[in-house]
C-alpha cells in the first residue's frame, strides 16, 4: 500500500505560475488593469486571460478590488496596512 505525501498549499501555488503565460500574465495584472501596458502586451495578456481558467479569476478579483477602491471617498485614505498591502500585490511580490 503506498503512502500519500500531503501536498502543500504553496506548491500548488507555485506549480499554476509555472506555466509561462499565466506567470506573464500575472506579473504584470496591475499594469493590465490600470492599461499601462503597450497595445500588443496589452492585448496578448487579455486574450491569456480571458481564455485561462486559473487567471480570470484572480484578475476578475483584483478588478474588483481596484473598483471598489477607487470608487470609495477619495478624502478618505486607507490605513496603512492595507495601503501597503495593494501596494504589494501592485509590485508583483505577493
Ligand atoms: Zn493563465
Amino acid at each position: 500500500m503506498k503512502s500519500r505525501q500531503p501536498v502543500a498549499i504553496t506548491t500548488l501555488a507555485r506549480y499554476d505560475l509555472q506555466r509561462p503565460d499565466c506567470e506573464r500574465a500575472m506579473g504584470s495584472l496591475w499594469e493590465y488593469l490600470d492599461k499601462e501596458l503597450t497595445p500588443t502586451m496589452w492585448r496578448t495578456n487579455g486574450a491569456h486571460i480571458t481564455a485561462c481558467e486559473r487567471c480570470h479569476p484572480r484578475m476578475s478579483f483584483d478588478r474588483a478590488l481596484l473598483r471598489a477602491v477607487r470608487a470609495s471617498d477619495q478624502s478618505t485614505r486607507a490605513p496603512a496596512r492595507l495601503r501597503a498591502f495593494l501596494e504589494t500585490k501592485r509590485e508583483g511580490r505577493a
